[in-house]
């Protein structure tokens, strides 16, 4: 007789037991310790030790951590990754744990890459002799065919990062194939979306630099006889071209979007007269621009208001007079304003994301008649940002950055905005105002469905929309408007899995759970205990 108490036959069953192999990490590097699940700052110190401060101070600088110190959706390398892989003629090579880098090319594929990723694999020795290194170098070297690539971009993923392999000591270039490496840690970025401005803003860096040292390619499209305004974030592909249309009357013409589809495009880019930054976060890249004397201006034409401010700072950007600035908004503001009136939005709406464009929807929503309670964005505050929440301030609408769950935004009227809101806000905020649709990431539109909330995932449904002009006034209007109609099926839904799985409900059973009531009480009793003794432990 153990005393072990039991509530079926499971523990009987035989279980095989693991050995540790030859080839297992370095103790320093193992367990808990290390990963995105573990505590980031045990990496960031270990990162910091082996010489990588510079780097991480700059991360923290432009990507400014926010409650979580661990990311919250998907592993940022993911960002940069999915950078890389887009690009014509680049290959991307990444060196981090082979976890890491099954759930990064499996996402990767997932997502329609069609590119192989390239893995330069290692072990405990290699790691802490420095071998890695040189299994890197020897890869890039093998892989620079200057007639397939014109780039290789090499990723440290968390471990080599902390234990700091010096990616920068790569050739620059090898055989005319550029090779950039970079560090792209979840304890240094925040988010996948802020990774991508990690390889954005390196590759601008690079071309910067060639453009500086004499000519270079001219873009593949011809260049085009107006000055261009380069557009900064991933967009619907159809935005650009909105874009361009508006543009027209200031004599301007849309560039390219960065990030980049192929090399020759990041001079095309650098070369523009100045850059529209319509998501915020591309702190790398914007100071890329900075150096290379091109002013950027914030926000972007969504809506009404949005649309009339953004052509008014782009003809201050590139001092055209007012009566052709006006021309432009009077070409297109009666066209968005009309769009606006006949497809309205009735609704109370809780919005997140991690995009970077989650102010620009709730700008859009906010337009189309709706009531957006509460907007949360994982991804920093930062200047170009600053328009639209003005804006929303302009409303009526309380702005708070950087809450805590403590803050007493609940109470207040109007729209919260949120920079770098972790999932519990958002989840908070969805449980406090229980909208008649959350719009959210995948944990939030789950738990949001659970409750019997008509939710849409903010990346495939609401990301893949036109948003710019007189194209996305009412492009969200049909989208949203089903979902909010849906909520009499999802009380249906509610009311059948009522009671199922959760708590007791959960797993699979053959039989009816076998409850134990005085178990859980006993059990509960010992939880209370060490919580006292971690207490009194805490007051000496
Ligand atoms: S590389 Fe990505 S998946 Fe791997 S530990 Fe770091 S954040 Fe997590």
């Amino acid at each position: 007789m153990t005393g072990e108490v039991t509530y079926d036959t499971a523990a009987k069953a035989q279980v095989t037991e693991g050995r540790e192999t030859e080839a297992a990490p370095a103790p320093e590097l193992k367990g808990d310790g290390m990963g995105c699940h573990a505590g980031a700052a045990e990496m960031e110190a270990a990162a910091r030790a082996a010489g990588s401060s510079e780097i991480l101070d700059r991360y923290a600088a432009d990507y400014p951590q926010g409650p979580h110190d661990k990311p919250q959706s998907m592993c940022p390398a993911f960002g940069s990754l999915r950078v890389g892989l887009r690009m014509s003629r680049v290959a991307t090579v990444l060196s981090g744990s082979a976890c890491c880098v099954y759930g990064l090319t499996f996402v990767s594929h997932f997502y329609g890459a069609r590119r192989s990723v390239g893995y330069v694999p290692f072990n405990s020795e290699s790691l802490v002799t420095g071998k890695l290194f040189e299994d890197i170098r020897d890869a890039v070297h093998e892989l620079a065919d200057p007639d397939r690539y014109d780039a290789i971009v090499v990723t440290n993923l968390c471990v080599p990062t902390a234990s700091g392999v010096p990616l920068r000591l790569l050739p620059d270039e090898i055989n005319g194939v550029r090779i950039v490496g970079i560090d792209v840690p979840g304890f240094g970025v925040p988010t996948h979306a802020e990774a991508k401005d990690v390889l954005a803003g390196a590759m601008l860096n690079y071309a910067r630099k060639e453009i500086e040292a004499g000519p270079v390619q001219a873009p593949a499209s011809g260049k085009s006889d107006r000055p261009t305004v380069t557009l900064l974030g991933e967009m619907f592909p159809a935005d650009p071209m909105m874009i361009g249309r508006m543009l027209e009357p200031l004599g301007l013409a849309a560039g390219p979007v960065v990030p980049c589809r192929e090399w020759r495009e990041l001079y095309a880019a650098l070369d523009c007269g100045a850059v529209a930054a319509i998501h915020p976060f591309y702190t790398a890249a914007m100071r890329e621009f900075t150096a290379a004397g091109r002013p950027i201006v914030g926000s972007a034409p969504v809506g009404h208001d949005g649309t009339a401010e953004w052509l008014k700072n782009i003809g201050d950007a590139f001092g055209l007079p007012a009566e052709k600035v006006a021309a432009a908004q009077n070409a297109f503001l009666p066209a968005i304003r009309g769009a606006l009136a006949t497809t309205p939005i009735k609704g109370t709406i809780t919005l997140s994301g991690y995009e970077g464009s989650e102010l620009l929807v709730a700008r859009l929503l906010i337009e189309s008649g709706a009531e957006v309670a509460y907007v949360g964005s994982a991804c920093a505050k930062s200047p170009q940002s600053e328009a639209d929440r003005d804006w929303l301030e302009a409303k009526g609408v309380k702005v708070k950055f950087r809450a805590s769950l403590e803050d007493d935004w609940l109470e207040a009227k109007g729209v919260k905005v949120k920079f770098r809101a972790s999932l519990e806000d958002d989840c908070a905020a969805m449980e406090a105002v229980k909208p008649d649709l959350a719009i959210g990431t995948t944990p939030v539109v789950q738990k949001g469905k659970e409750m019997g909330l008509p939710s849409l995932y903010f990346t495939n449904l609401i990301s893949a929309r036109p948003l710019m002009g007189p194209a996305g006034a009412g492009s969200l209007a049909q989208v949203v408007n089903a979902a909010i109609a849906d909520k009499g099926r999802m009380d249906r839904m509610t009311e059948f899995f009522e009671g199922v799985g959760h708590g007791d409900t959960a797993g699979v059973w053959e039989g009816d759970p076998n409850l134990r009531p005085d178990f859980r009480a006993q059990h509960q009793k010992k939880l209370d205990k060490m919580a006292r003794a971690a207490k009194a432990e805490q007051m000496i």
